[in-house]
């Protein structure tokens, strides 16, 4: 795997725009160290036990897990590769530029990320506690997250409204003395079918007239076993029922919960859904570049073993022109996820939402490509389940919505783009679209006249 070596930049002032100030990458012994530790277990534990969790997860269904699961957890704990992700803000050690090369270690094997314990939902999960949870809540609900003995739910989207803008959301959270009563409607509720989950982080409104749109939704706790909470159904993604992502459709039937369960405060649920979902959540990005990385590789070695019509397919140059562009896509994309964790950990997430956006686009739109073309090499063995391609190709299908959809980061790119460009004065950067004066159109039919009209 072609990796640059990259040293995570520490904190620094920053000068008045990202692009002045120097790009360092380079990654320390540390995080080296780590990484070949995660490959070598990924090596002894994960890939040769890919084939049985496969069939546990198919057998166990959306309602269970596979139980090799929990064996590989006490091993990775064991092996001080275990909650990697959390930041340093969180109580973690490790900066988004130093998680990224081990995240797209874990991001090849759809069950490394839990084996770590670092899945989600419940890594953001675990980052709302360990930022805006009491001392209370987080000795109940994050401790045992981080210890991996439970699991935890984000119910956010429902099924009756445009969920990509968070402000439709309709559930009502309405005090009633010491208590919230909650009522509404979610879906892919991602978890909640599984036996381990616990506790869900709900989004709904506490008061749907504020005139500030913003200011009316909460983010609340809610015990999974609270009477009221009804898991409804699971949730096919792409006919997979209970592997790739176990999503649910939930109801809250008066749903009771104490009024110490809000977080962070009434009306404080954007300010935390913009932490959870938006600029800090590039996790998926660095996954699958992982995921890419693994079916290319698949690519090439399929393509060197099969011989249609009397010559490797790999010396096709159909071929070879998908290889050469998916190497290229993921050099693109890994450079750009880097530099997005650069700039959040050293200029914060609002001077990186730029890239951030746009790695949220490139990402999973790569990752959809190269896993075309792995796919179509392996010819019909690429649709089945023998090489996870299918899977994975669904997978990052999916992440073209399940983190947002691509057109809502395409507009907000859109719109910073537009705000620096009227910025920019187009006298120094030549990046004119005035209409041609009347003198100088004049002096343009001039020269077209003495050119042309032989006069
Ligand atoms: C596998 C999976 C797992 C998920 N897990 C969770 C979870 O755990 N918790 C949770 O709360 N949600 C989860 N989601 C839901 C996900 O966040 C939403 O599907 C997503 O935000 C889009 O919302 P929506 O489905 O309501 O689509 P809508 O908001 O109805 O949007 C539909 C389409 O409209 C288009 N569109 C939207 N906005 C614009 C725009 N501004 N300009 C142009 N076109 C636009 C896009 O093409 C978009 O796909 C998951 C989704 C999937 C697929």
């Amino acid at each position: 795997m072609p990796f640059l070596a990259f040293r995570a930049g520490s904190v620094r002032r920053p000068r008045k725009r990202l692009e002045e100030n120097p790009v360092d990458f380079q990654f320390t012994p540390e995080v080296l160290e780590l990484r070949e530790r995660l490959e070598d277990f990924m090596a002894e534990h994960i890939y040769p036990n890919e084939r049985l969790f496969l069939e546990q997860t198919q057998l166990a269904g959306p309602y269970g897990h596979a139980p090799i699961l929990d064996e590989l957890k006490v091993t990775a704990r064991a092996a001080g590769l275990w909650n990697l992700f959390l930041p340093v803000e969180a109580g973690g050690t490790l900066t988004n530029l130093e998680y990224a090369p081990l995240c797209e270690v874990m991001g090849r094997s759809p069950m490394a990320p839990e084996v770590f314990n670092c899945a989600a939902p419940d890594t953001g999960n675990m980052e709302v506690l360990a930022r805006y949870g009491t001392p209370a809540q987080k000795e109940r609900w994050l401790q045992p997250l981080l210890d991996g003995e439970i699991r935890s739910a984000f119910a956010m989207t429902e099924p009756l409204v445009a969920s990509s803008d968070a402000t439709n959301i309709e559930t009502s959270i309405h005090r009633d003395g010491d208590e919230y009563v909650i009522n509404g409607r979610k879906w892919f509720t991602t978890g909640a079918t599984d036996p381990r989950c616990k506790i869900l982080i709900l989004m709904g409104k506490t008061d749907p007239d504020s005139p500030d749109r913003h200011r009316q939704q909460s983010m609340i706790l809610v015990p999974a076993d609270t009477p009221g909470v009804r898991v409804i159904r699971p949730l096919p993604i792409f006919g997979y029922l209970g592997q790739l992502d176990k999503a649910a459709e939930v109801v809250f039937e008066d749903v009771r919960v104490p009024v110490e369960n809000i977080l962070l405060g009434e009306g404080r649920g954007f300010e935390i859904a913009q932490g959870r979902l938006g600029p800090g959540r590039i996790h998926h990005c660095m996954r699958l570049i992982g995921l890419a990385e693994r079916a290319l590789e698949r690519m090439c070695r399929r393509a060197d073993a099969r011989t249609p019509f009397g010559a490797p397919l790999s010396e096709q140059t159909v071929t070879m022109e998908r290889i050469a562009e998916s190497r290229i896509l993921l050099e693109q994309a890994r450079l750009l996820t880097l530099k997005a964790a650069w700039a959040m950990d050293n200029f914060g997430n609002k001077a990186a939402r730029t890239e951030i956006a746009m790695i949220k686009v490139a990402a999973p739109n790569m990752a959809c490509r190269v896993l075309d073309w792995a796919l179509q090499a392996f010819g019909g063995a690429g649709v089945t389940d023998d090489f996870g391609i299918a899977a994975a190709y669904a997978t990052a299908r999916f992440l073209r919505l399940a983190d947002g959809p691509d057109e809502v980061h395409r507009n907000q790119i859109a719109r910073l783009e537009l705000r620096r460009i009227r910025e920019l004065d187009p006298a120094r950067t030549g990046g004119y679209a005035d209409v041609l004066d009347l003198a100088a159109a004049e002096r343009a039919g001039e020269v077209a006249r003495q050119l042309y009209a032989g006069s």
